[in-house]
């Protein structure tokens, strides 16, 4: 008896620990840290570029269709991601989006982004985990670390240093996102949301602090964080576990699309609300994965890509860390047809177009889409 009484008490007292000691013991710690890190890094990069693109829009002093801060931020931000990628798993590949062909022909703007990414890396504390690009030469090899051709076996990380370039450019929204993909299964993403506000309410109305660092572990959850705070983010379990709702009454659903038109068919997108009897107004304009975030957030609960040709094919550094964070908040995400997207392909996905949403909605909102392409 007293054995039971003690072997009871014993079990109440270390249950919780060991509760707490499972919440944050996944299998990407390292993964993860560094992926925070190096996006973090980014970001803070990035966002400089951006305040200056908003200030020279608004006094009228940027040159029309000037695309310099998003290149210089681009290159910038892929050399730092696959720098601390390759200095911490030196045997995994990395599918990029960008290569340093054209910048190593522009002497002027190779010592821009050389500049840029010395002024950063230096006013972090993060350079033990990161490591620091001390030469121009450093910073090309580092670029073309992105170029693998992904696939189906073994693992490689997934980057868009600035998803949504046209939102950066107009100040608006743009995400770095990061994913790692195992044996052609997204495991591990991170995207960090510069310009984002704490929540979303519609096209006109937000409120909270700026920007946000998003992340997602396989059976862990998702969860969001500081993303401009001085010191490393914490543990995922002392951050914020983001959910998505299960909404079905079509009066309270919000659904997220991009801005720009010719990404997505907004005329099948008013289709398909018209189906479900979502109001047309209930939709928020974001550009790049941000609308992931805060689909992710319970915030929107349905995102619409609808392919505007039949044969563009997306890039899968534009959707892999978006995925995961939607499914491990609950959601679904699929193509048009409802299929669970493909990374194991190459660089691209092989199907049309991306419909994510919370998963009590998800199959009416593909077969409205099924009427709509039919
Ligand atoms: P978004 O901000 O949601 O409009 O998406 C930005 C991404 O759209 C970019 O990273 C591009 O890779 C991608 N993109 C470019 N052209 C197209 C297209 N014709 N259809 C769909 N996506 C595109
Ligand atoms: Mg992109």
């Amino acid at each position: 008896m007293i054995k039971y009484v003690l072997f009871t008490i014993v079990l109440s007292i270390s249950l919780p620990f060991l509760r707490h000691l499972m919440s944050s013991a996944h299998a990407y710690q390292l993964e993860l840290q560094v992926a925070q890190l190096a996006v973090k890094r980014a970001s803070v990069l990035t966002k400089a570029l951006s305040d200056h693109i908003a200030t020279t829009r608004q006094s009228g002093t940027q040159i029309k269709d000037d695309k310099s801060p998003v290149t210089v931020g681009d290159y910038a931000a892929q050399a730092i991601v696959n720098h601390a990628i390759k200095k911490n798993f030196p045997n995994d590949e990395i599918v990029g989006e960008e290569d340093s062909e054209d910048l190593k022909a522009d002497a002027s703007l190779s010592k821009q982004v050389f500049e840029l990414i010395q002024k950063y890396q230096q006013s972090d504390k993060f350079s033990d985990v990161l490591g620091s690009l001390d030469s121009e030469e450093e910073v090309f090899k580092s670029i073309d670390y992105g170029d693998s051709q992904g696939g189906a076996q073994g693992r490689f990380w997934a980057l868009d240093p600035i998803d949504g370039t046209k939102g950066f450019l107009r100040g608006d929204q743009y995400a770095v996102c990061l994913a790692l993909i195992e044996n052609g299964k997204v495991v591990l993403g991170v995207i960090g949301a510069p310009n984002l506000p704490a929540h979303i309410i519609s096209n006109t109305e937000s409120s909270g602090a700026i920007g946000g660092l998003y992340s997602a572990v396989k059976g862990y959850g998702s969860y969001v964080t500081d993303l401009f705070s001085a010191d490393a983010p914490p543990a995922l379990d002392k951050q914020r576990k983001i959910e998505m709702k299960s909404t079905t009454d079509p009066k309270k659903l919000v659904v997220c699309e991009g801005v720009e038109k010719g990404h997505s068919s907004h005329s099948e997108q008013a289709q398909i609300k018209d189906i479900l009897g979502i109001p047309q107004d209930s939709t928020i304009n974001l550009d790049s994965q941000v609308k992931y975030c805060v689909l992710a957030k319970g915030e929107a609960d349905i995102y619409l890509r609808l392919p505007i040709s039949d044969t563009y094919r997306e890039k899968i550094w534009d959707h892999a860390a978006g995925n995961i964070l939607i499914t491990e908040a609950g959601g679904r995400v699929g193509d048009i047809t409802g299929t669970p997207l493909d990374f194991s392909k190459g660089r691209f996905l092989q199907s049309q177009g991306v419909i994510a949403a919370n998963s009590a909605i998800y199959d009416k909102v593909i077969e409205a889409v099924q009427q709509v392409k039919k």
